[in-house]
């Protein structure tokens, strides 16, 4: 049985309707909710405006998680595109995986993507693709 990450529709289309505004480079957000859903998405700025790489600023991140902690959600993801590449972990994706309880969704843009929304759980340098379950609360 693989893990599983459950999350709102709506979350899914933010996510894809993020990495498609900004195609030729990576998107990046966060991801909360309650109970292990997630139910609400944090776009944040890729300071890097990298087609490559990405990294919240960490003036904007802390706001952030202080938003988080103010509506009383849990930090349950993050999110990023891959604008030209698969939509799985890259190996800087695995070396810089900060949160190892949280679920990493990588989104791709591309019309020809067979699957444009993954998620995956990355601990200690290990890889395990989750199980996305779509939920309407
Ligand atoms: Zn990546």
């Amino acid at each position: 049985m693989p893990q599983e990450i459950r999350v709102r529709a709506r979350i899914v289309e933010e996510m894809l309707r993020h990495a498609r505004s900004e195609s030729r480079m990576e998107c990046c957000g966060l991801l909360a909710g309650v109970d292990g859903v997630i139910t609400k998405s944090f776009p944040a700025k890729n300071v890097l405006a990298s087609p490559t790489a990405y990294e919240v600023a960490p003036q904007e991140l802390f706001p952030l998680f202080r938003q988080m902690r103010e509506k009383g959600l849990d930090h349950l993801g993050i999110y990023h595109s891959h604008p030209a590449t698969e939509n799985f972990p890259s190996p800087s994706d695995v070396e810089l995986a900060a949160y190892p309880y949280q679920a990493y969704f990588i989104i791709s843009p591309l019309a020809a993507a067979p699957n444009p929304v993954r998620a995956f759980s990355i601990r200690d340098g290990h890889v395990e693709e989750l199980e996305i379950v779509i939920v309407n609360v």
